[in-house]
Order: structure tokens, then sequence, then C-alpha cells
């Protein structure tokens, strides 16, 4: 019970009513779902190359060889990428950051993975498969703005040839990319603007 009280989003009502689902439940059931926790654990870690969720090295997105490796689109949580995948507006490769700027709470620009996402520019550009636009999609909040515009000039000073956009205002203000529906953020992304 405390511990189900201690996943995100459940309180102590919740709480009870899971343990009371999970009496009913068969044990078959029950020890499925033990094992898909156990699971997660074990077999989920980051992206080598984009930090969202992988089961192995690579996330199914970087491995997807239909997508455009010009485009990255800069999210700070994983769970921001479902999201932007839900509008079908973005086929490029995602970027994500682990988290927004944010100096009161000691977050701080070596906290997140900034400095690979610069590495993973320049190092495209010397491969001969350069970026042409980075998306910053991070949450319209005081944060999310200020880490945007923190990337935008290192990008400026370390790939001026690159695009640097931004989603396009209509996103609620002080809003999660995580919590906007996917036509506002579809209209959020055709309409991005450069930085
Ligand atoms: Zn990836």
């Amino acid at each position: 019970m405390t511990e189900l009280g201690k996943l995100p989003g459940v309180g102590n009502r919740t709480a009870q009513r899971l343990a009371f689902h999970l009496l009913r439940t068969s044990a078959e059931d029950a020890n499925a779902l033990a094992a898909a926790i156990r699971d997660v654990k074990e077999k989920i870690g980051l992206c080598e190359v984009c930090f969202n969720l992988a089961e192995g090295p690579r996330c199914r997105i970087c491995l997807d060889e239909r997508r455009d490796p010009s485009l990255i689109c800069v999210v700070e949580e994983p769970g921001d990428v479902i999201p932007v995948e839900r509008t079908h507006e973005f086929r490029g490769l995602y970027h994500v950051l682990g988290g927004a700027l944010s100096p009161i709470d000691g977050v701080d620009p070596e906290d997140l993975k900034i400095a690979e996402l610069y590495r993973r520019v320049t190092a495209a550009a010397e491969q001969d498969e350069p970026v042409a636009e980075v998306v910053l999609a991070t949450n319209p909040t005081t944060t999310g703005e200020a880490t945007a515009l923190h990337i935008a000039a290192g990008l400026r000073e370390r790939a001026p040839e690159v695009q640097v956009t931004r989603l396009a205002s209509g996103l609620p203000v002080g809003a999660d990319l995580e919590y906007a529906d996917e036509v506002t953020l579809g209209k959020a992304l055709a309409g991005r603007r450069t930085l």
C-alpha cells in the first residue's frame, strides 16, 4: 500500500483502490504486472543518441530509417516525445534534455544533455549529414523559455548554419507540453518560427 502511494499522481485513496483491485485479481495477472514492473527496471534505459527511453542502446525512433536525421526536436522529458509524435507533424529525430534550466533549483546547463546536443550537431556536420533545423520544443514556462534561449545562443555560436526554431505561440503559457492537445501542438509545430 505505501509503495503504491509513492507512485506519481497516486494519493491514499487511489492506493487503496489499487490494493483492492490487486486483491481481486488472479495470481496470474498480478504476477504479470510484477514482471512488467521488473522488466521496466531491467530493460529500459536511455537512448545513447537522443536520451529518450529505450529498450537497448537506441530508442525505436533513432532506429527508424524513415525518420529525417536533419531535423532534431529538443524536448525536456521523455514524456514530451509522445504528444509531439501524436501530432504526426514531425518526422525528424529527438533530443531529450532531462529537464529545464532552473538556477534556483540548482539545475545548470551541465545537469542537462545540452553539451550532448551540441556534440551531436557538430558531429553530424563533420560526417557530412548536417542537421538543417533544431526545433526547440521545451515547455512554454519560464524555465522552458530560458532553456530554449540558452540553447539557441549556444547553437548560433557552434553551428551558425543550423536553423533554430521555436514552437509558435498558442500553447497555453505555463503549461506542460505533456498536457497539450494534439491539434494545438500540431499547429504550434507547423507555425514554428526562427529564433
Ligand atoms: Zn533515440
